[in-house]
């Protein structure tokens, strides 16, 4: 075929615009796996109170997945600033007038993950034990997992020739041999710990309840944005340490309710759009029909 008329590109953008559509229609918005206890999910618990910024846990991470080092001005030091394609986890540091906090920053591995509501394709799942999986074969590189998370955690891989999305993967490669993650294996002083989400909610409510001047009374994440698998203890407020702030509402019924759960649809249908215009090119243009 060297070309395509334009009442057949027209019809090869309808028919992506209308798949896309049915695509969002029938999307479940609840991605929680159906039969799973959120308590018997796999998780950690990050004591701010705890740690002391040694980085052990994300130079695991480093070793463990591979991922390349992001060096400083000097290049003598892995010194990344924030969640990047290579960086799925860091160590950042809260700098008040009267208190300082290091924060570990990570995906949170969302009981209701908003990303895997967004994505048009399934590519991100909840598994059955917890880590938020995605699957780059599935991926269409629309991003509206991007756009969805609560947390701004996933990345896309714009240097590569065909990038994908990366994120903390909760060492799901290791929760299959019976491990727990390699950055909690990592940490030399009980700032990260890992457990079943039920276990870790009763030790953080220990430490809540045994040093109750040591900490702001609340579980981050056994609630906030509907419950997460990674959960903070924190002596400083958590919106100080970039936590954001949210109803315990699990964020893709708001999503729901505002409409947003409907743009994948508009975004596969441009994707759509977008190869057919791709493939006509390639095949040599449009035809004129009159
Ligand atoms: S933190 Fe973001 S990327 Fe991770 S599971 Fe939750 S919504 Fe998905
Ligand atoms: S759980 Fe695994 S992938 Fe996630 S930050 Fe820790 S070491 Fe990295
Ligand atoms: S290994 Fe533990 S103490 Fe060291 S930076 Fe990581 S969480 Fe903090």
């Amino acid at each position: 075929m060297s070309t395509m008329s334009r009442r057949n590109f027209l019809k090869v953008v309808g028919v992506g615009i209308a798949a896309s559509a049915s695509l969002s229609v029938v999307k479940s918005v609840s991605a929680t796996a159906a039969t799973a206890d959120p308590n018997d999910y796999v998780g950690m618990l990050y004591d701010a109170t705890k740690c002391v910024g040694c980085n052990a846990c994300t130079n695991a991470c480093r070793q463990w997945n591979n991922t390349n080092a992001e060096l400083d001005p000097t290049g003598l030091y892995d010194a990344p600033l924030e969640l990047s394609a290579d960086t799925w986890t860091l160590i950042q540091l809260y700098q008040g007038q009267d208190e300082n906090s290091f924060v570990k920053r990570q995906c949170m591995h969302c009981v209701d993950p908003a990303c895997v509501s967004g994505c048009p394709v399934q590519a991100l799942q909840k598994s059955a034990e917890g880590p938020v999986t995605y699957d780059p074969k599935r991926c269409i590189g629309c991003r509206y997992c991007m756009y969805t998370c609560p947390y701004h955690v996933p990345r896309f891989q714009w240097k590569e020739v065909i990038p994908v999305v990366t994120k903390c993967t909760l060492c799901v490669d290791r929760v299959a041999d019976g491990k727990g993650s390699a950055c909690a294996e990592r940490c030399p002083t009980g700032a990260l710990i890992w457990g079943k989400r039920g276990e870790l909610i009763v030790e953080a409510e220990k430490r809540l309840a045994d040093e109750p001047k040591r900490y702001v009374q609340h579980i981050y994440g056994k609630e906030d944005g509907g419950g997460t698998s990674v959960m903070y203890l924190s002596h400083v407020p958590f919106d100080k340490l970039g936590l954001p702030t949210l109803k315990d509402e699990p964020v893709p019924h708001i999503s729901e309710r505002t409409g947003d759960i409907f743009l994948p649809g508009i975004i596969v249908g441009g994707t759509v759009a977008l190869a057919a215009a791709r493939v006509i090119v390639k095949n040599g243009g449009l035809e004129n029909e009159s």
